[in-house]
């Protein structure tokens, strides 16, 4: 019996074959006695798996040797307070986009520190769409700007990366990964693992090291990316399992051919779900064509009373955690780098099958 397609939006699937590896070395790591949650963050075991993650992470996404990567806790909404806290720098404001609830959150916690200013804001079209780069209201004073790339809630993503004059900041949560990205345009890059690259507990950021050491007075060790940096993101006991995770998942993707070969597939994958939705007069995804997620595709139903037997019969088909964010409802197929093309093969013949019952 094959495992079921998952479409969870995070925690999400993890490729089978970190997982079948995981299950292998569980009670002892490669003829060391131990399992990898039992080892000192310390020893020689562990360090060599902190290691070897961290260079496949930085071959993956070819990261210039002026950055810092730090495999932290805390989610990426810890980030919304570590933004501010060390890139503020001395100066009182920070530009931010709004494309959506990730972007809302990122912003009011950001205002608990700085003067805000959301350059621009989709938010009046119900956050279907990406306010266009010239409509932009950037302030030159701003210590930095931030924006997320992917909005996981509402399905709307910004693939290029806007030029401004000040570092800019990404919340990658959900989208880091999925296909090459030019880091050396960014400032800071951070990632809650538990969506495209690993297990929850687990936070990557990737960041320039002019930009550390600035930490606003009295921000918690902690919280400090050049505190954190300095000590090898082991300042305290790092999640040592969920990073030994993600470097199967980093070694994995290497496998596949690397990032060029899974944006491919995650092209090759959205445009068919995408596709058989605006084809089938039926389903219906609201998100403007130029700027639809490659990882996160939302999608309603003509009939509301529909929903849940879509879920059921769904679930008995083997296509698993479909039902929308609590705040939007519908449904939400995210298709990160772990769902295979077959899943999404799957998931479009169910569709096309329960159109034909019940349209
Ligand atoms: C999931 C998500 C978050 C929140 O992540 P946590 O790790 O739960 O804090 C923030 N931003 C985006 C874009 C996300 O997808």
């Amino acid at each position: 019996m094959p495992r079921p397609y998952n479409f969870s939006a995070g925690p999400a699937m993890l490729p089978e074959a970190v997982l079948e590896q995981a299950k292998a070395e569980m009670l002892d790591w490669r003829g060391s006695g131990m399992s990898v949650m039992e080892m000192s963050h310390r020893g020689k075991e562990f360090v060599s798996i902190a290691e070897g993650a961290e260079a496949d992470l930085r071959e993956l996404l070819n990261v210039p040797a002026n950055y810092k990567v730090l495999f932290l806790q805390g989610g990426a909404s810890s980030q919304f307070a570590m933004m501010p806290m060390n890139l503020l720098r001395g100066k009182a404001k920070a530009d931010y986009l709004n494309t959506g609830q990730w972007s809302k959150k990122a912003i009011s916690e950001a205002k608990k520190f700085c003067q805000v200013n959301v350059v621009a804001s989709s938010e009046a079209v119900n956050f279907t769409t990406v306010p266009a780069r010239d409509t932009w209201k950037c302030d030159p004073d701003a210590a930095y700007l931030h924006y997320t790339p992917n909005e996981t809630i509402g399905g709307v993503e910004m693939d290029a990366i806007p030029e401004v004059g000040v570092p800019l900041a990404a919340d990658m949560s959900s989208t880091l990964l999925s296909r090459p990205l030019d880091v050396s345009k960014f400032g800071v890059i951070y990632a809650g693992a538990q969506k495209n690259i690993g297990p929850a507990g687990l936070t990557i950021v990737i960041v320039r090291e002019d930009l550390m050491g600035q930490t606003v007075a009295g921000a918690p060790t902690m919280l400090d990316y050049a505190a954190m940096a300095k000590e090898g993101s082991m300042y305290n006991t790092p999640p040592t399992y969920a990073w030994y995770i993600a470097g199967l998942v980093f070694q994995w993707l290497k496998a596949q051919g690397g990032l060029q070969v899974m944006g491919e597939r995650n092209k090759a994958k959205a445009e068919l779900l995408y596709k058989t939705i605006d084809e089938s007069g039926f389903y219906r995804n609201p998100v403007d064509p130029a700027y639809r997620s490659w990882m996160n595709v939302p999608f309603i139903l003509p009939d509301e009373a529909l929903d849940k037997p879509f879920l059921a019969e769904a679930k008995s088909a083997g296509l698993l955690t479909l039902a929308g964010h609590r705040s939007v409802g519908g449904m939400r197929a995210s298709i990160y780098n772990a769902v295979p093309l077959e899943g999404v093969k799957a998931l479009v013949d169910f569709m096309a099958d329960f159109q034909k019952r019940r349209g």
